[in-house]
């Protein structure tokens, strides 16, 4: 899963501090049993000692350590019977006197070889989920989607009702969401403005990211605010902008407001082409028309888009209004 950088330093953050919590709070209850008990205290020391005096036993030459560490087994036997004991009398659980690991498959480092530990991938998540939150407006969720506000009055030319047609984008947005890949084509959603296209955008980006993908979600506005920062502002490591290029899952919204300037159409065609050419989904949303598109943007986006996008147009009367 390819999360932004300050994603996974935000989670790595959390993971730290969860680790150190967690050390010192199993540091804190051994030390209060031990405090209540201090007979356990003796028993332990005394065994780990034991175990060092057998190494020693061991190591020395010219000697048959088999006396020895016979003598020290049958003495931690017994110690160790005791200390069974006094934990059994008192309710206490073997564990309580384990320093037990944060994590059991990486300790608490994130990672288990190469490859990101599951416990590091769901802090990732969490981040990712809170990130994506602070961007959406509300509880955009596939269940509260209302097809039932799109009228079912079949459009005289081509006979499909806003309806039908709302149904069929919502059939798709959904088992697109649902079984999302890195094979996933790109989506572009058309229409006029209030009829759901952010709101299913949102929906996909929530469930894809819930997934475990890494989900970008802004506005083109912002998009190219971000690349002109990085240009304009001293952002020469290029944090500012390789989310928009290297994340799972681009959501482009309200394509079409931005300015249009020079920049603001090369900086889209960095982004637009690049993920095109490494096969990353972009889902755009815009007022625009396809052929809008077309009148929009120079020939190289407009054609990427249009060529290889699968269309969605939206249909109906303005549901917000309408919600309210
Ligand atoms: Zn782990």
């Amino acid at each position: 899963m390819a999360y932004s950088e300050d994603i996974i330093r935000r989670a790595q953050d959390r993971l730290q501090h969860a680790k150190a919590d967690h050390d010192s709070e199993s540091a804190a209850r051994i030390a209060r049993i031990y405090a209540a008990y201090p007979r356990l205290r003796e028993i332990d020391v005394a065994l780990r000692r034991s175990v060092a005096q057998a190494v020693a036993a061991a190591l020395r030459h010219g000697e048959d350590p088999t006396p020895v560490i016979e003598r020290l087994k049958e003495e931690n036997l017994s110690l160790q019977r005791e200390r069974e004991w006094i934990l059994d009398a008192n309710g206490l659980d073997e564990s309580a006197l384990e320093p037990a690991p944060i994590c059991p498959h990486c300790n608490g480092s994130g990672y288990s070889g190469a490859s990101m530990c599951e416990c590091l991938q769901e802090l990732c998540r969490q981040e990712q989920k809170k990130e994506l939150s602070s961007l959406l407006a509300g509880k955009e969720t596939f269940e509260s989607f209302r097809l039932e506000l799109y009228p079912s009055e079949p459009d005289p030319q081509t006979g499909i009702s806003p309806r039908m047609l709302m149904q069929s984008n919502f059939q798709l947005c959904k088992k697109y969401a649902r079984e999302f890949s890195a094979a996933s084509p790109s989506l572009l959603f058309t229409g006029a403005p209030g009829l759901g296209k952010t709101f299913l955008s949102a929906c996909i980006a929530r469930t894809v990211a819930d997934n475990g993908f890494s989900v970008v979600y802004d506005t083109a506005g912002k998009l190219i605010s971000d690349f002109e920062s990085a240009k304009f502002g001293g952002d020469h490591s290029g944090d500012l902008t390789k989310k928009y290029l290297q994340c799972d899952l681009l959501i482009i919204d309200d394509l079409g407001t931005e300015m249009s300037t020079q920049f603001s159409l090369s900086a889209l065609y960095q982004v637009i082409n690049t993920r095109m050419m490494e096969e990353k989904p972009i889902i755009i949303s815009t007022n625009l028309s396809a052929d809008g598109i077309s009148q929009r943007y120079p020939g190289p986006i407009a054609s990427r888009i249009r060529g290889t996008y699968t269309i969605c147009p939206f249909r109906g009367t303005d549901i917000r209004a309408l919600r309210r």
